[in-house]
Order: C-alpha cells, then sequence, then structure tokens
C-alpha cells in the first residue's frame, strides 16, 4: 500500500482513468474513515475496493458514469432488503457490507448443483421485486434501455435477432412491472453469512418482473389435443389417458398460469403467437420442424414436413411440465482399450482396473450419434471387461494396444 492508508497505485492499470479513480478511491477513505483491506478492482465504470470501517468488513464501490451511479442509488432503496446493505452512500459511491469469499453460486453450479444456485438467485430477485418502499430512485424503463438495439439497422445477423426478439418480447402489454435488478448472474448473487444470499451490481430498470429471471423456470405447455392424440409419455403415452395428478393443469390458459405463478397475460400472448406461427406453418422464433430430424421425429402421420413439429395448443384442459436442464451422457474420463481397460497415462494397461458407461472415456469421442449411443456402449464395454476381467478376453492383450 502507498503511504498514509492510501490505495496500492502498483496494482492499478496505468491511465487516467485509473488515476482518477484512485482519486476517488483515497477522497472516500479520508472522508469515511476507511482502511484499504485489499487491491482494487476496475471496471469501464468504477471501481470497487475491500476496506475496513469501524472493525467492520466492506467494499467501497465508486461510479464513473451514470449507470453505475443509478444501480448506487437502487441498492440504496433497497435498504438491504434482497441485496447488500448500504452502509454510507453519496452520489459517487457506496460503502456496502462484504460478501463471504464461500460460498458462491458459481461454485454450486460446477458442483453440479446448478438447480440450486438457480433457486437461491430466483429467491434473492423475487425480495426485491416484492420490496416496497417510498420514493423510487430514477430507473430506465426497458423500452429505453433497449433503445440503440430497436432503433438502428445492422447487417449483424445476431444483432437483427435481437432486435426482433426485443421487439418482440416488449410489444407484450405488461400487467406486472416492477423495479428491476437488470443484470442477475451467478456472479451478482453473494453469500452474506447470517443474512443468507443478496444482490448486487444492478441496473436500475423498470420492465416486466420476468426480465430478471430471463426464461427459468421454464414450462413444456401442451393442451388436451395433445393428450387426445399423444398421450402423455411418462404414462405410457396412451392416447386419451390424462397426465397423473401431479402435473399442474387448468380449464384456462389463466387458470393455469395462475397454477404456475406466472402473468396469465404473458402466457396467453406466448400462445396465442405461437398459434399464428403454427397456423402460418413455420415457426420463426426456433424454427422447430424446419431440421429432418424435427420432420423424422415428429408425428408420424406428417413425417417428411414441418406440421410433424407444430400443432395448436388451442383446446382445454391445459397441461405444463417444467423444464430442467440434465445431462444423459458424458465424454470424458479414464481412456480404456478394447478390452475395456483403462490406460495410464504412457498408454499402458492399469492392471485389473476397468471402465465403462459414462465413468469412461466415451468411445464416441466428442459426438453423440442418437438414442442408444450410450447405453449400448456402457453395455458393450461392461460385457469385455467382464470377459478381460475373467481370463476370457475377446481380444488378446497385444491386438488391444
Ligand atoms: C432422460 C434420459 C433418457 C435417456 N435415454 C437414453 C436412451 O434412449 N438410450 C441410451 O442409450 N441412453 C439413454 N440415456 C442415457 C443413459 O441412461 C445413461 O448414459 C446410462 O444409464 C449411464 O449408465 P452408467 O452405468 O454409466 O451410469 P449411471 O446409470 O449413472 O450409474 C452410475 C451409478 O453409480 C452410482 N454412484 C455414483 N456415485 C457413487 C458412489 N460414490 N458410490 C457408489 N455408487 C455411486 C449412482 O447412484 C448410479 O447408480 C438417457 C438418460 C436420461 C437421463
Amino acid at each position: 500500500m502507498a503511504g498514509s492508508g492510501g490505495v496500492g497505485r502498483t496494482a492499478l492499470r496505468t491511465g487516467r482513468f485509473a488515476c482518477t479513480i484512485v482519486r476517488m478511491f483515497d477522497t472516500y477513505l479520508r472522508l469515511w474513515d476507511l482502511v484499504p483491506d485489499g487491491g482494487p478492482i476496475l471496471t469501464a465504470s468504477g471501481g470497487v475496493l475491500p476496506v475496513v470501517w469501524h472493525m467492520r468488513p466492506a467494499m467501497l464501490k465508486v461510479a464513473t458514469c451514470d449507470e453505475e451511479r443509478r444501480g448506487n442509488a437502487l441498492m440504496t432503496w433497497w435498504n438491504g432488503d434482497g441485496a447488500a446493505r448500504v452502509w454510507l452512500h453519496d452520489s459517487d459511491a457506496v460503502l456496502l457490507e462484504r460478501a463471504q469469499p464461500a460460498p458462491t453460486l458459481a461454485g454450486l453450479s460446477a458442483a453440479g448443483h446448478d438447480d440450486d444456485a438457480i433457486r437461491i438467485a430466483c429467491a434473492a430477485v423475487a425480495r426485491l421485486h416484492a420490496h416496497r418502499a417510498p420514493a423510487p430512485p430514477a430507473v430506465v424503463p426497458l423500452h429505453d434501455w433497449f433503445y440503440a438495439l430497436l432503433s438502428h439497422d445492422t447487417d449483424d445477423d445476431v444483432l437483427r435477432r435481437s432486435a426482433a426478439t426485443a421487439h418482440r418480447l416488449l410489444a407484450v402489454q405488461s400487467t406486472d412491472e416492477v423495479v428491476l435488478h437488470g443484470d442477475i448472474h451467478h456472479g451478482n448473487v453473494l453469500h452474506f453469512g447470517d443474512r443468507g444470499w443478496l444482490a448486487i451490481d444492478p441496473k436500475g430498470l423498470r420492465g416486466d418482473r420476468a426480465f430478471d429471471y430471463a426464461n427459468l423456470p421454464c414450462w413444456m405447455v401442451f393442451d388436451q389435443g395433445f393428450i387426445e392424440r399423444y398421450g402423455f409419455p411418462i404414462t405410457g403415452g396412451k392416447p386419451g389417458v390424462a397426465p397423473p395428478q401431479w402435473v399442474p393443469s387448468a380449464a384456462t390458459l389463466a387458470g393455469l398460469a395462475e397454477r404456475l405463478a406466472i402473468p396469465a397475460y404473458a402466457l396467453e400472448a406466448t400462445v396465442k403467437r405461437w398459434n399464428a406461427q403454427v397456423a402460418a406453418g413455420r415457426d420463426d422464433d426456433f424454427h422447430r420442424g424446419e431440421a429432418a430430424h424435427d420432420q423424422w421425429w415428429g408425428d408420424a402421420a406428417l413425417r417428411g414436413g414441418v406440421q410433424a413439429s407444430l400443432g395448436p395448443i388451442d383446446r382445454g384442459p391445459f397441461y405444463a411440465v417444467e423444464i430442467k436442464s440434465g445431462a444423459l451422457g458424458t465424454k470424458g474420463g479414464p481412456k480404456t482399450n478394447v478390452n475395456a481397460n483403462v490406460l495410464n497415462v504412457d498408454g499402458e494397461p492399469i492392471g485389473g482396473l476397468y471402465a465403462a458407461g459414462n465413468v469412461m472415456s466415451s468411445p464416441m469421442g466428442m459426438t453423440y450419434g442418437g438414442a442408444g449411443g450410450t447405453i449400448a456402449p456402457g453395455m458393450v464395454f461392461g460385457y469385455l471387461a467382464g470377459r478381460h476381467a475373467a481370463g476370457n478376453p475377446l481380444f488378446a492383450d497385444e491386438a488391444a494396444r
């Protein structure tokens, strides 16, 4: 650290911007009686410095642009309800309670518990949306936030598709507008010990609350027409047999939305758009039915055409099943030879050690050929391992090299 409690300049990027931030940090260190407690983190929109304030670990966050100032004002308004608590603030800076280094949502996700991470993030967002207090700070409506995207023609395909999606989403008249966080992701919901999981770094927007959740949770919605034609796969797929009780259902889409705790107007608008696309014979949003794979796996009676994958949702009762991501196979793991014998780093078989199934490096390499591409090799290599272990290998050790 540079002398007299100042910020260590060697850790900073050079240039005028870094100097400005360092000066701002120094100002607040003096003004708020803070002691630096780690290296600064600089971004294009400001900087953050770990500090200690009256024996308490804290973060000094200084804004250099309006977007960050808006976020700081919003953090102050939330007053620690679903967000990190702001202890001190002025127009450019906030002094925040400091999160614990672990656990983190990214860590949970990497350990295979992303469902839990998403649930935690959604719970934090729900608290933010429920916050009611007088005089909310100035926030930006979603239409204005997307102004640059919506108002400029571009040749870039990704930007054009993004603009089309934004147009469509913003065209739906929201009846569920709230002050939004605007940038919820695994790095912006942190653990604060006894205070639990809380949000940081909001953008300060206003709009439909679905914006903060993106598309999770996500539902597969189908109707009575689907059940009568195809049945429900988990109950054996017998046409006409109603889905089991645990599948949420309702006579109307609005009733289904209520059961799913999602806005009825949004579900109705989504289904209306879908039905219009079905009638037109093309899914402009996701291009379902266009791939040869879709046309083969869709309705067998309509095989070979787009309609094999497009059907209307227009006859109650309506049903929904929550869609979760999962893994059905893997491609990494120890390499084996053709007898399923695990190889060491030199490519030599390790006596008595075998691998088959998801635990082994896939014999398919990086590809997944389709249904059966995991169980079949699992069985084959299990069989080969058994034969080898019993001293009756299908392939001689020499040939297995
Ligand atoms: C919805 C779905 C549909 C699928 N459809 C198909 C399909 O149509 N055709 C196809 O070929 N494949 C399909 N698969 C993939 C296939 O089911 C799996 O790849 C295959 O079952 C993996 O077999 P495995 O024996 O390698 O692993 P697993 O079946 O996962 O067996 C691993 C076992 O080890 C146990 N275990 C884990 N850790 C420990 C521990 N520390 N101590 C003791 N036991 C432990 C687990 O409990 C589990 O019983 C599908 C998968 C899913 C999820």
